[in-house]
């Protein structure tokens, strides 16, 4: 496991910034190192462990993007010297000998005919141009009547033309996405190297939490926020350890966290975090650890705790559901890339059109939970979900996405342009 050092997450400020969070995060935790080969079917979502440079251009041969005909240019221009008044405005026909399919073998062409060609046949030797069926027709003498102005090289995919031979074509860091799956097979390859997954241990915190399965006492609530981050893990390719509910009492908290410790890469709970008497994280984690309580100015979210325990790093989420979300893709998202070795993409907001009014203080960056819809121009449209609670499961569950609104943002009117982020792009 990584080993990281008691003050690693230390942060001397008063208020963290997201901005500030990711840079922390990303520049102090150590990737894991152990390297594993996935088969092809197996690599979705992992973490590519090394460039993937090309062992034969793409594609392999020169070869014809169409059904039709292909020809030698020269033949065309020849022709068209012969009639220069007329040149590029005329038909032109001539034999058709031989026929290239898909799969089989190039063959020669003679110097003025013409060869049958399918898509993706590769291109007889000599001819370098190849007319679409739909825009020829053969004459009574069976020979192909070509119509004047195409160009030279059109219908055709050269060798290499997709990915030369040598480039870099996948880099180590890579989340592994169908598409890149797609390029490795197309290279012949059956495996690819990829990080090992890291294994996280994940809590939820609090007497009121009884689990879905168990009986609940009238004053308790099941449990959700377990399943969602466990759900959220693995979306990121980590391997998730269910370690329960932990009761607001300190030793025995503290105890789960350190037992968990060497067999994890990351520590994750849920709830507790406050300053309250009942939030048991802080004293129990410094316990067995060191920890510190990030207060970032983000909203919804109230302080996220970082910490170390046996050089594991520590994450503690609130308790309330929408703010366990919304730190969670701030905050253990780019913990769980940095640890699994992978690259860092900045969440890039799409604009759309705000349908709604909200204001809010300068200096933190809220999130506004919110659906799509088109407007009456046609145009995408930001609409607010009606109540604003950071408990609400069902907001979650009945918008598409959240609004960003950066650092500078006082207030929202409708009709201004804002940045949406979808809960896909998110996890
Ligand atoms: P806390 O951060 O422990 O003060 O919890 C804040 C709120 O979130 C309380 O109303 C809790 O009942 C609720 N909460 C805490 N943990 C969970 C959980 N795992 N699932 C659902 N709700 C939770
Ligand atoms: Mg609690």
């Amino acid at each position: 496991m990584a080993q990281l050092s008691d003050d690693c997450f230390a942060f001397g400020g008063p208020m963290m910034s997201v901005d500030e969070a990711v840079g922390i995060i990303t520049a102090r935790v150590t990737p894991v190192q152990e390297i594993e080969t996935a088969s092809l079917l197996d690599a979705d979502g992992r973490v590519l462990a090394r460039d993937i440079v090309a062992p034969l251009p793409l594609p392999p041969f020169t070869n014809s993007a169409v059904d039709g005909y292909a020809v030698r240019s020269s033949d065309l221009s020849q022709s068209q010297e012969k009639r220069k008044e007329e040149q590029g405005k005329e038909e032109q026909a001539l034999p058709v000998t031989g026929r290239a399919q898909a799969g089989g073998a190039a063959q020669a062409a003679q110097a003025g005919h013409a060869v049958r060609i399918f898509t993706g046949a590769p291109m007889p030797q000599g001819t370098d141009t190849v007319f679409m069926q739909e825009d020829v027709r053969i004459d009574e003498s069976g020979r192909v009547v070509l119509p004047p102005g195409l160009k030279a090289g059109a219908n055709v995919r050269p060798a290499g033309e997709d990915v030369a031979l040598g480039h870099v074509a996948l880099r180590a860091g890579e989340r592994l996405k169908p598409q890149h799956i797609a390029l490795a097979a197309a290279f012949g390859l059956t495996e690819l190297p990829v990080m090992r997954r890291i294994r996280v241990a994940v809590f939820s915190t609090g007497d009121e939490l009884a689990s879905p399965g168990t009986s609940r006492a009238a004053a308790q609530l099941f449990d959700s926020n377990r399943f969602m981050l466990a759900a959220m893990l693995r979306r990121l390719g980590a391997t998730v350890s269910d370690l329960g509910i932990l009761r607001d009492e300190r030793a025995p908290l503290a105890r789960a966290l350190r037992d968990a410790a060497s067999a994890h890469d990351l520590l994750l709970t849920t709830g507790g975090v406050s300053t309250g008497e009942e939030d048991h994280v802080k004293a129990g984690v410094e316990s067995v650890g060191s920890l510190v309580l990030w207060r970032m100015a983000i909203k919804p979210g109230r302080p996220v705790a970082m910490g170390i325990i046996s050089g594991t790093p520590f994450i503690g989420l609130p308790g309330n559901p929408v703010a366990s979300f919304v730190t969670f893709v701030h905050v253990v998202r780019p913990a769980v890339l940095a640890l699994s070795g992978a690259v860092q993409r900045r969440l890039v907001p799409v604009p759309v059109r705000a349908a709604f009014s909200y204001k809010k203080k300068a200096g933190r960056r809220e999130y506004v939970r919110v659906s799509l819809h088109n407007g009456a121009d046609g145009a995408l449209e930001a609409v607010k979900f009606p109540r604003e609670g950071a408990g609400l499961l069902s907001s979650l569950v009945d918008t598409d996405g959240l609004v960003e609104l950066g650092e500078d943002v006082t207030k929202v009117e409708p009709g201004m342009r804002v940045g949406f982020l979808g809960y896909e792009n998110l996890i």
